[in-house]
């Protein structure tokens, strides 16, 4: 524990505390990176076979706890079980895709152009690493990251957000149980982030940080990680558009929709931030929608059949407030919802807006809650515009029947990723990232284990004399 004592864990849809877990000072956090940097020589040798049977162990581990931490992260996140149960197999997915990966990392014998000598690569492990990840998935942000860098042989200090530390926690206690060696993965459960990260990324034995969260914070990190030269990956913030064409499936656009929207709350940095569907249907889709969205049964996550639970905090929920307060008032139209629902808890209607003026805080801002505003286009052209008038470049999705309009639209898209007809994008087989202001570096995929390996390269004399 901390000279600071300890931290309280809320329930989203009380208010009530849950827990109360350690508060870790800047000399806590320094213990820990000093446990990591300790351990890091022996994990780096550790054979790889075994860093991945750890991993397969874990996979398998939490999936037959699947129903215990669903429940530990609906009472600490407050999405419904149902979607916390999902999320609990995404997780555990990375941790068995990164278990085939851990046997895969390999380098390359070539011979130099000249002939007169041989260039050997090889990727290692590249060191103690910082992972910091956020509130909206509590688990899987740190599986996408605990994952590779075990596969790696990297060792780590891992911060979860501080409203929900505790799926992080009974992870950890897991990997311990899997038989991971101690010093290999260090927690650290903080109420001042950047307290305690700041002297771990001035000290010159941290190799590498992954963060998942906010631009703004993303942006404050990397330039604090300027004096070190840190290897980076920045998963941030998304606005992901959401395009219906003339020619689109209805109902799977509107299923899509569902999903793209209201998956995890909209607290989804892939969530669909705005609808922007042609003119000939947008009746018929925002109708529909509207149908669907409105009809959601909105309650504590950990009752039957709820479909939609509380935001994270009462800062999130009048966030969205503001933001759909914005829109009215420069003429929008809720077709459902529309209000925050009185406490206790931070609750917020399923909502669809229509007459969406341009200038709306919410078609540039990410919403993070279950708004769902849409506008109309008219011709392809003015839909890739509209898609791409945005700073962030995380996630789109597509929705159209015409195979040569879904590539050239997909190629003109400003993102790391589009769901072509689904509104879904994330896979543990598939590199999840972003460009623009959403970040860099890939999470998941044969791409993930990248980012904690360094490529060193040996020259070979082969000259005969
Ligand atoms: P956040 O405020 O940026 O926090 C993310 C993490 O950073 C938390 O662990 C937080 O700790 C920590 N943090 C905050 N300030 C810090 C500082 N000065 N120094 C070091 N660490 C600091 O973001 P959030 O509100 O939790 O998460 C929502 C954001 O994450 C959204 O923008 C969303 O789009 C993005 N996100 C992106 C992805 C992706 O893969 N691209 C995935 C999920 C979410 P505390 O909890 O203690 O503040």
């Amino acid at each position: 524990m901390g000279e600071h004592g300890t931290l309280p864990v809320q329930d989203p849809s009380t208010g009530e505390v849950l827990a109360e877990v350690a508060d870790a000072s800047p000399a806590d956090a320094i213990a820990a990176l000093d446990a990591a940097v300790e351990a890091a020589p022996a994990w780096a040798a550790h054979p790889p076979r075994e860093r991945g049977e750890i991993l397969r162990r874990a996979f398998e581990t939490i999936l037959s706890r699947a129903d215990d931490l669903a429940l530990l992260m609906t009472l600490e996140m407050g999405k419904p079980l149902a979607e916390s149960r999902s999320e609990i197999v995404y997780a555990a997915e990375f941790l068995r895709w990164f278990s085939e990966e851990a046997v895969r990392i390999d380098g390359r014998y070539a011979s130099a152009p000249g002939g007169n000598g041989r260039l050997l690569t090889m990727r290692q492990p590249v060191g103690p690493c910082l992972l910091i990840t956020p509130w909206n998935f509590p688990l899987a942000m740190g599986t996408r990251k605990v994952g590779p860098a075990i596969a790696a042989g990297c060792t780590m200090v891992v911060k979860p957000a501080q409203q929900t530390p505790l799926s992080m926690l009974a992870f950890a206690q897991i990997l311990e149980e899997c038989g991971l060696p101690g010093g290999v993965l260090n927690l650290i459960t903080s109420s001042s982030a950047g307290a305690t990260s700041a002297p771990l990324i001035a000290d010159q034995r941290l190799r590498k940080l992954s963060f998942t969260g906010s631009t703004e914070v993303g942006r404050l990190l990397m330039s604090q990680a300027s004096e070190t030269l840190l290897r980076l990956s920045m998963e941030l913030g998304g606005n992901a558009p959401f395009l219906v064409f003339g020619d689109a499936d209805l109902d799977a656009a509107v299923q899509g929709a569902v999903l793209a929207k209201m998956r995890n709350g909209g607290e989804a940095c892939t969530a669909a931030n705005r609808f922007h569907v042609h003119e000939s249907v947008a009746g018929e889709f925002t109708e529909r929608l509207a149908q669907r969205i409105g009809g959601m049964k909105l309650g504590r996550g950990t009752e039957p059949g709820i479909e939609l639970g509380p935001l994270i905090d009462g800062k999130q929920r009048d966030k969205v407030a503001e933001l759909v307060q914005d829109a009215v008032d420069r003429g929008a139209k809720p077709l459902a919802g529309g209000n925050a629902v009185d406490g206790p808890g931070y609750f917020y209607e399923a909502t669809v807006l229509g007459d969406i003026d341009a200038g709306s805080r919410l078609m540039t801002e990410e919403i993070f809650g279950p708004v769902a505003p849409v506008v109309t286009f008219s011709t392809e052209e003015e839909a890739i515009r509209a898609a791409n008038a945005s700073q962030y470049g995380l996630a789109a999705y597509l929705f159209t029947t015409d195979l040569k309009r879904a590539l050239r639209v997909s190629e003109a898209l400003q993102t790391g990723m589009i769901g072509l007809n689904q509104g879904i994008v994330s896979n543990p087989a598939a590199p999840f990232g972003g460009i623009k202001q959403s970040g860099f570096g890939r999470e998941g995929g044969p791409e993930g284990i990248n980012e904690y390996l360094a490529t060193k390269y040996l020259a070979i004399n082969m000259d005969q004399r």
